[in-house]
């Protein structure tokens, strides 16, 4: 395997202690979550998993499930030799942020914090993310998230001048509509924001990678808190790419990268862990 970080995206809980207007899960999605003995066979399956992945835990909200710092991150940690990257609207105690950065230290890979406005000012979330990145071991890498309004892009910003002046990362993202990324008709602002072409590394554009390679389903695959697994979330949205079922032992990747059949790349994380052909092929950490 070449350039390519095999990573699993688990959706460890659907519900989440926010309700941001814009959230791509309806309320209605956004609820439900394993159970501990689902847990546990989630657990065993990755443990079976071959070679080193990297299981990125988000929901919903990862840390609203009750079992999360109790038994999801010690059995990913205890039972299997991959590593951590966690994606969270930062809303955990600093006692629970204290104790994931104790139970994953030297195994943490990623920290994804998003920062929404609707439930948490910008002063409060720097200097949170800040104090948290300062006892996290120096190789992990941090990254603040933030969806970027059409119309509201001073506010970005504004917010991105300040997460950056704290000597931490900014990563925005379009805002998504039905099918595609919303239109933003003030293109300078939008321009000064993002810069010149910016890469998957740079921002979460949604771009259309079809007709490339892809390794989805071989080297990368998603797990949704019922514990179905598909190939990456834009089949799953076209109801293709199933691979099975981890509570019931079912999981089978496929042996074979295919060309990618789909108009919109929502996620970064395939893109930039290598898992398309020609794109951010050496760009293997990321949001
Ligand atoms: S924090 Fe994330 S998952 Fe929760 S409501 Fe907001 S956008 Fe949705
Ligand atoms: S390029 Fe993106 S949308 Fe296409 S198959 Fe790969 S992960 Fe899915």
């Amino acid at each position: 395997m070449t350039g390519r970080q095999r990573t699993v995206e688990w959706q460890v809980a659907g519900a989440c202690n926010y309700d941001c207007t814009y959230c791509i899960q309806s309320p209605k999605y956004r609820r439900g979550r394993p159970d501990a003995a689902q847990v546990d066979r989630a657990i065993d399956t990755f443990a079976a998993l071959p070679g080193s992945w990297e299981i990125k835990c988000s929901g919903g909200e990862a840390f609203a499930h009750p079992l999360f710092l109790d038994q999801i991150v010690p059995g990913l940690m205890d039972r299997t030799p991959h590593t951590l990257s966690v994606l969270t609207n930062l809303s955990a105690s600093r006692e629970d942020l204290a104790r994931f950065t104790a139970l994953t230290r030297g195994r943490l890979r990623v920290f994804s914090a998003s920062l929404h406005l609707e439930f948490v000012s910008v002063d409060a979330f720097v200097e949170k993310a800040r104090e948290l990145v300062d006892a996290l071991d120096p190789g992990v890498r941090f990254v603040v998230n933030q969806v970027v309004f059409p119309g509201r892009e001073a506010e970005a910003a504004a917010c991105k001048a300040q997460v950056e002046a704290a000597g931490l990362r900014w990563f925005p993202q379009l805002y998504k509509v039905k099918g595609g990324v919303a239109e933003y008709p003030d293109a300078a602002a939008l321009h000064a924001l993002l810069g010149d072409a910016p890469g998957p590394r740079q921002a979460n554009l949604a771009p259309s990678y079809r007709g490339r390679r892809c390794w989805s389903g071989v080297d990368y695959f998603t797990v949704d808190k019922d514990g179905a697994a598909w190939s990456c979330r834009t089949a799953k949205r076209h109801g293709a790419g199933h691979l099975g079922n981890l509570f019931d032992g079912t999981l089978r990747l496929r042996d074979t990268p295919a060309a990618c059949p789909w108009d919109i790349c929502p996620c970064t994380v395939p893109a930039n862990r290598g898992m398309i052909e020609g794109v951010g092929a050496a760009l293997v950490e990321d949001a």
